[in-house]
């Protein structure tokens, strides 16, 4: 996909409208479509820069990003009220990513607002066996962290 075809990209490139609540130079933050909304106050937070998901992500990239979370975030707490936030993202083939430039979905959070956070039951697919192991064994082989896109 080329940025031409993002719908993030377009709204970034004021192409095509959203309710943006927050920008600066690296990030902008607008409310997703009513029907996809999880609570009043859900917000998108992405970067500028067209990246398809995590695994295209400088540090630079994700420190820029996670900085405007976090600023919406307290967004969230000071102007709307709310006592937490869940921020949820999905990322690489088979996550339920839905639009592909890495997007944090960052939700407000009340008592007892009726949401659910985490999904009940477990994978049934996956990785089995000695997991910690194996995620040990790849950082003992890696000697410098992932800066840039990397594929699965
Ligand atoms: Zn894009």
């Amino acid at each position: 996909m080329t940025p031409a075809d993002c719908v993030f990209c377009r709204i970034i490139d004021r192409i095509e409208p959203a309710t943006i609540v927050f920008e600066d130079d690296t990030a902008i933050s607008f409310l997703p479509l009513p029907a996809d909304r999880l609570a009043d106050g859900h917000v998108l937070v992405l970067p500028k820069r067209h990246l398809r998901d995590l695994f295209e992500a400088t540090q630079a990239d994700l420190d820029a990003t996670i900085h405007a979370v976090r600023r919406v975030a307290d967004s969230l707490r000071e102007a709307l009220g709310a006592t937490g936030v869940n921020i949820l993202n999905a990322s690489g083939q088979h996550s339920d990513q839905s639009v592909f430039h890495f997007h944090f979905h960052v939700v407000p959070r009340w008592r007892g607002d009726g949401l659910r956070t985490w999904p009940a039951g477990t994978s049934t697919h996956g990785a089995r066996g000695d997991v910690a192991g194996m995620i040990r064994h790849h950082f003992s082989q890696r000697t410098t962290p992932n800066d840039g896109p990397t594929r699965a």
